[in-house]
């Protein structure tokens, strides 16, 4: 059976990674550990420039996805932009040796702090997603004495057909303005002097496994553009966003060439530079979670595998009911039966997988596939669980691009009340 992540393949019985064995990985970093491929990443970057070099284009990976410095630098050496959603994440991608005039600022709270950082650094593109944004930042950048570069992020109304929790394009979202009300509010940005408007910006979701509403995303998109520059508004990019989605279980997704082949269909010959935004399809399948079965438990109905990562490590099952592949890192010759694999927190939604059949013991490690992408960016302290270590392995090397958080972590910047 062939994985889901490029660069995972069994020899022997052991699971590798790359030219790295997994227990091995586990032997040294312990666990739970985020164990992430650079060749993976390296090779899905790749096949989005070579997918765009036709045309003009910037790939501006979105940080959140996985905002490790290791994985930040890996696509800044490759030529990457950044899609950045707070002050954190641009301090990020600046200390991982990013290009500030690649990055572009999304989110619909970004704070005067934020958006002052960002002028001072001198981010790319702001992308606006509301009117009274509009008036902050310009009067923001006024007071600098600055010019903001900005976008307005527009709401297509299309449907991406994907989780409702992540799909972000319909009417009655919280993200973007309505793609109706943007011609007002681009000739308002045009009268304001600390403005430059730059570009058009919109995402309409994520996990997308179609591309067609993001083709009829952009059709509504590139239309407006022209009815801007009929009126003597000139946009130099448009920003199509990320969500291409991934295969966690039996998804077929198109390759990365065929989802952008309608897009660079409607670009060729256009004058404006197409961005990009990508996150879950650049480090998704690079990456997985290595944990160890603590121990086997026959319940009345159910049995389950308890082991040592849990819903603070990765989040996506409890809270989008995701499917991850589970597979034990040195495949057991026993019995399989059915369990659900569970973590150590006092919650019922603590589970990484339910009725998986596995020939597992207490002691055995497992790799929790697909989890590069939303996995250790979302992981919390929860129950006081320190996070994780994070590896990026380079063929047969391994580099601590993190190491496991400690308690006296935690508890930095806490003090219990003083003596009455
Ligand atoms: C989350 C997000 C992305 C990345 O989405 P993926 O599905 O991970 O590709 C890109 N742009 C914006 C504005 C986002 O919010």
């Amino acid at each position: 059976m062939n994985f889901p992540m490029p660069t995972l393949r069994r020899a022997h019985g052991r699971l590798m990674l790359e030219d790295l064995s997994l227990a091995d990985v586990a032997e040294r970093f312990g666990t739970p550990t985020y164990v992430y491929s650079a060749e993976a990443m390296t090779s899905s970057y790749l096949a989005y420039s070579e997918a765009l070099s036709e045309i003009d284009a910037v790939l501006c990976y979105a940080v959140k996805a996985n905002a490790n410095l290791a994985v930040l630098s890996l696509f800044a050496r490759l030529g990457a932009g950044f899609d950045i959603v707070s002050g954190g994440e641009l301090s990020r991608v600046l200390a991982a040796g990013g290009a500030a005039d690649r990055v572009v600022f999304s989110g619909v709270g970004k704070q005067p702090e934020e958006i002052r950082q960002a002028l001072d650094a001198g981010i790319r593109c702001f992308n606006i997603e509301s009117a009274a944004e509009l008036e902050t930042i310009s009067d923001i950048a006024s007071a600098m004495g600055h010019t903001a570069a900005v976008a307005f992020r527009v709401n297509p109304d299309v449907d991406p057909k994907t989780h409702p929790y992540i799909s972000t394009g319909l009417r009655s979202n919280k993200f973007g303005v309505a793609i109706d009300d943007a011609f007002d509010l681009y000739r308002r940005a045009k009268d304001l002097p600390a403005l430059r408007v730059s570009g058009i910006a919109c995402h309409i979701g994520s996990q997308l496994l179609d591309p067609a509403p993001v083709a009829e995303a952009a059709d509504r998109v590139l239309s407006l553009v022209d009815r801007l520059a009929d009126a003597d508004i000139v946009l130099d990019h448009v920003d199509l966003g990320g969500g291409i989605g991934i295969r966690y279980r039996d998804e077929d997704p198109p390759t990365i060439g065929d989802f952008l082949a309608p897009l660079i269909a409607r670009m060729r010959g256009r004058s404006e530079t197409l961005f990009l935004e990508p996150g879950r399809s650049l480090v998704g399948n690079a990456g997985l979670l290595l944990t160890r079965v603590a121990l086997l438990k026959q319940g009345e109905e159910k049995n389950f595998a308890v082991v040592d990562a849990a819903m603070n490590d990765l989040s996506r099952p409890a809270l989008y009911d995701a499917y991850h592949r589970i597979e034990p890192v040195v495949a057991g010759d026993g019995e399989p039966r059915r369990y659900d694999v569970v973590g150590p927190i006092c919650e019922s939604g603590d589970f990484l997988a339910r009725d998986r059949d596995l020939a597992i013991a207490a002691g055995d490690l497992l790799a929790v596939l697909s989890a590069g992408a939303y996995g250790m960016a979302m992981s919390s302290n929860y129950n006081s669980r320190p996070r994780a270590a994070e590896v990026l392995v380079r063929g047969r090397d391994s580099f601590l691009a993190r190491q496991r958080e400690s308690v006296a972590d935690l508890m930095r910047g806490e003090r219990p009340l003083p003596p009455d």
